[in-house]
């Protein structure tokens, strides 16, 4: 049978069409695009046009807003620590708790070395309380650099609304800064009728390659480079263009616009398939995260009393590919900081698993996973002396208290 990729949060399959438009760069077009012979202008070309079809996904008033970095990563490092470098009398960032760890762990050194950064709480759905922003931006006004929030959290699909955050920074002179990794490609994006100022994406989530992404920066924005050499970018990102990467980038643009349509309604409707089916056969079970304001792609499930970990196992010798709620890769299997935040009762946060689809999932794959999942989370909690009734009592209503409160 064939393998089920149910994890397109994490990364994504290069369109066939992308890496077709991308082999030439590899053999025949291999200049570089700063040069001013033929080999180069041609390089040069291709790259102005891909800038174009990034622009036009983003709905960007200018196609000399797109900077190409190395990945999502890159991009948000270059818009907070520009920010700083920018504004040195500005010593504050606002941010959430749930943003992914590209923005967290940066703003946890930033603290050590004196910034201040207030992280914004979120509530049982993952939402941002707007009148705890309006009095931060309030009270810290003008000594704070830059907001940077999300526009959709990547472990829940949780929608932020960065537009309105937006205008509410201008309002008092903040620059504004989102991480849309994980809403390109899935939402539609005009950002010449919103006050962000900068956005980061990155290609390996709508079905470009991985290492390279892109920087938005609104025309007038005060930009330091992170990356300082060539004159590449504008002077805003030394280093020579990855052609061949940026023009596998621009068709995936191309094509994401094409799907943006399906995106949100055929895979949509298999995401709501799969979470209705898997829901009506296994019990105590729920929906982590704001089920309205969602990613049409994103699904995570908490599965009361089991190991996020055991069942990703048992799914993976079916063919099954998803991801879990726990920080696994700490090796602490402690649920996500995304999960705690939200106070995701610590007996449902370990069972959560994220489904993630993507246009390349059929009605068959997700009728498979309907299946396969009930028996395998039957099986674990035979197993669990918290289902059995054989160990501690477990009280649903503890949570984990949000790390980053
Ligand atoms: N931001 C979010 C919301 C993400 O989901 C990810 C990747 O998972 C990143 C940033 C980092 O992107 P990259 O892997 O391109 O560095």
């Amino acid at each position: 049978m064939n393998p089920i990729y149910m994890d397109n949060n994490a990364t994504t399959a290069c369109d066939p069409a992308v890496v077709q438009a991308m082999l030439p760069f590899f053999t025949e077009q291999f200049g570089n695009a700063s040069s001013i012979h033929s080999f180069g202008a041609q390089v040069g070309k291709a790259l102005k046009e891909a800038r174009g079809r990034v622009q036009t996904l983003l709905g960007a008033a200018h196609d000399s807003e797109i900077v190409f970095t190395s990945c999502g990563t890159e991009s948000d490092s270059t818009a907070i620590l520009s920010a700083i470098k920018a504004q040195p009398e500005r010593r504050t960032i606002i941010t959430t708790v749930v943003e992914h760890p590209a923005i967290l762990t940066l703003c946890d050194q930033l603290e050590k070395e004196g910034y201040v950064v207030h992280k914004l709480k979120v509530n049982k759905k993952g939402r941002v309380d707007l009148d705890e922003y309006k009095s931060l931006l309030g009270q810290f006004g003008d000594r704070v650099a830059i907001v940077s929030v999300m526009w959709a959290n990547n472990e829940t699909g949780t929608i932020f609304p960065v537009e309105e955050m937006a205008e509410m920074a201008h309002e008092k002179g903040i620059m504004f800064h989102t991480d849309a990794v994980q809403a390109v490609g899935k939402l539609a994006i005009d950002l010449k009728s919103t006050k962000i100022d900068m956005l980061s994406l990155s290609g390996h989530k709508l079905h470009a390659p991985k290492g390279i992404g892109v920087l938005y920066v609104r025309r007038n924005t005060r930009f330091r480079p992170l990356l300082r050499g060539g004159h590449q970018e504008r002077g805003r990102r030394a280093g020579t263009e990855n052609s061949a990467s940026i023009v596998g980038l621009g068709v995936a643009c191309e094509l994401a616009m094409q799907h943006m349509a399906a995106e949100n309604t055929v895979v949509k409707r298999l995401r709501d398939r799969l979470e209705r089916g898997v829901l009506a056969k296994v019990p105590n079970a729920f929906v982590n995260g704001d089920t309205l304001y969602r990613l049409p792609n994103t699904a995570s499930i908490a599965f009361e009393y089991v190991e996020g970990e055991g069942i990703l196992l048992m799914l993976n010798k079916q063919g099954i590919a998803a991801s879990s709620g726990s920080a696994c890769t700490s090796g602490s299997l402690e649920p996500s900081h995304v999960m705690r935040a939200m106070g995701i009762p610590y007996t449902a946060a370990h069972g959560t698993i994220r489904f993630s689809l993507s246009r390349y999932n059929t009605e068959e794959e997700v009728d498979r996973v309907i299946a396969a999942v009930p028996p395998v989370i039957a099986q674990l909690r035979k197993l669990s002396p918290y289902w059995s009734g054989e160990g501690p009592v477990p009280n649903p209503e503890q949570a984990f208290r949000p790390e980053y409160a």
